[in-house]
């Protein structure tokens, strides 16, 4: 039996496929590779360069795979500032992805779908941490569009045979655990990779944007999840809608929070550089604290985190330093 993995090529969508080929799956993928890379996708894996949006392209490669068990669903543009320039480019992607890969489980009866939402889907969250009983209230276009795409699969599942879950990662961090595929986004924005990328002396220094935040050093604190620890749950919620399990959402985050100075110091510790840093103004739209309460998580699908800042940061070093260049050569 076959995982479908859409979005393979792409940062987490690749640790998908590496993981589940680790573990005896039968892996295929679609990707346009509009931000992923075809080099993250190993040769065991068969891959199909296209969009999802494709109705033709879905239907050959639903046709093709004949023994689709489940897939994963990790396509979407999901920069928010870039979402507040573009949001119908947002929408059209994510939502329109959304639509036709529904339409072709229903064609052709696969009946399970794992799938990427958010943290950015609760906006602003009125307290922390962030359980699934909080309000969704995304406050920009990415959000939404996931919410959207949350709210389909609902109705999709309620009114078909299929079930899903979704999965709203916090901020998602690390790369494999030998280092041999990473994070390796064109327009980087994310924490993690820019301060590595300091270290390595590709930029000067990191810009932490704002100490005037309500927490304990005036940075935002974030909640960073695992690479491994993240697939994991996806392995295991696609096992549990094997077993019957009813379509849910859980909020995945480690349940700690870190500040971005902390952060720092952790990079500083496992680089062993010096990593300049300057202060400089609030970025628009950070939230002062965003940290997962993963428990519905762990009694449903039996997940538990594994590794803690260190290891990330540790792993993330491993890949930078070993491909300078990332996919590039
Ligand atoms: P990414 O950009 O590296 O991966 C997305 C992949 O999907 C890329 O390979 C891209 O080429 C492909 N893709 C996009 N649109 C497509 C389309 N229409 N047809 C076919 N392929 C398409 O991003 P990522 O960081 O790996 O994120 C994966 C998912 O996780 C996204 O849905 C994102 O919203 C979600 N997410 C990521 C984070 C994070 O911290 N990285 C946090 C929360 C949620
Ligand atoms: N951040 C920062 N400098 C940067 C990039 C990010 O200070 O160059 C901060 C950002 O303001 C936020 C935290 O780091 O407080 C995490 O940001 P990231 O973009 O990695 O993830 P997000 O939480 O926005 O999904």
């Amino acid at each position: 039996m076959t995982v479908l993995v859409l979005g393979g090529a792409g940062y987490i969508g690749s640790h998908a496929v590496d993981m589940l080929l680790s573990k005896g799956y039968d892996v295929a993928v679609v990707d346009n590779l509009v931000t992923g890379h075809r080099a993250a996708v190993p040769a065991q894996a068969r891959f199909y360069e296209g969009d999802v949006r494709d109705r033709g392209l879905m239907e050959r490669v639903f046709t093709s795979e004949k023994k689709i068990e489940g897939l994963m669903h990790f396509c979407a543009y999901s920069l928010v500032g870039e979402s507040m320039e573009k949001p119908a480019m947002y929408f059209d992607n994510n939502v329109g992805g959304c639509i036709s890969i529904l339409e072709a489980m229903e064609e052709f009866g696969v009946k399970h779908i794992v799938f990427s939402s958010t943290a950015a889907t609760f906006g602003i969250p009125e307290s922390s941490p962030i359980s699934e009983k909080t309000p969704q209230k995304p406050i920009n276009p990415y959000g939404e569009s996931k919410l959207i795409m949350e709210k389909m699969m609902k109705w999709q599942s309620e009114a078909t045979e299929m079930t899903y879950v979704a999965l709203r990662y916090f901020n998602v961090a690390g790369a494999a655990n030998d280092g041999h595929i990473g994070e390796a986004h064109k327009n980087e924005t994310h924490l993690i990779p820019i301060i590595l990328q300091v270290a390595q002396g590709k930029r000067e220094n990191i810009t932490i944007y704002g100490d005037d935040y309500q927490t304990s050093d005036g940075t935002c604190i974030r909640d960073y999840i695992d690479m491994e620890d993240l697939i994991d749950a996806h392995i295991k919620a696609l096992e549990y809608l094997k077993a019957g399990g009813k379509s849910d959402q859980f909020n995945l985050g480690s349940s700690h929070g870190y500040s971005n100075l902390e952060v720092l110091d952790t990079a500083r510790q496992v680089t062993g550089k010096e990593i300049p840093s300057v202060m400089g103004l609030r970025r628009p739209g950070d939230p002062d604290e965003l940290v997962a309460d993963s428990t519905k998580a762990k009694e449903v699908l039996g997940w538990q985190v594994q590794h803690d800042l260190t290891h990330i940061i540790e792993n993330a070093w491993r890949w930078h330093s070993s491909h300078p260049d990332l996919y590039e050569k």
